[in-house]
């Protein structure tokens, strides 16, 4: 079995933001030659996400909106972790966004659903994170 590690990073210059990081991934499963198994794609932060959905502007806007109604970043001091710090409402956001994704490798690709990307979800930016990209098969 071969198996393929990788650190990407990001600098997401706002507080909050959704990115498609599909590119990066199929890049890193090109330099891993591994044809079939399994990726495994996470954010190393808690308070950032990785999810797989529709790359489609007007779904993140509502996800903005609705995450914001779930869990508002104001007023900061309605959170008790916020003594110190102001990022409880991004690490509930992460909560709903999930940490990983893992996608099927199927004769050196990714094998989607129809619509289907993987995105990084930073919900407290302006600071450098990392996301892991593992791969593991023949
Ligand atoms: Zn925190």
């Amino acid at each position: 079995m071969k198996s393929y590690r990788k650190e990407l990073f990001f600098t997401v210059p706002t507080r909050r933001a959704f990115i498609n990081i599909t590119p990066q991934v199929e890049k890193c499963l090109a330099e891993s030659t591994i044809k079939e198994g399994l990726a495994l794609i996470n954010a190393m932060h808690i308070t950032a996400s990785v999810f797989i959905n529709d790359d489609e502007a007007g779904l993140h806007h509502d996800y903005e909106l609705w995450l914001e109604r779930l869990a508002p970043h104001e007023p900061v001091s309605q959170y008790r972790h916020n003594v110190g710090e102001d990022n409880a409402d991004a690490h509930m956001k992460r909560q709903v966004m999930g940490r990983e994704a893992v996608v099927a490798v199927t004769d050196g690709r990714l094998d989607f659903g129809t619509w289907e990307r993987i995105f990084y979800g930073e919900f407290d930016g302006r600071r450098q994170k990392r996301v892991l990209v593992k791969i593991i098969g023949e």
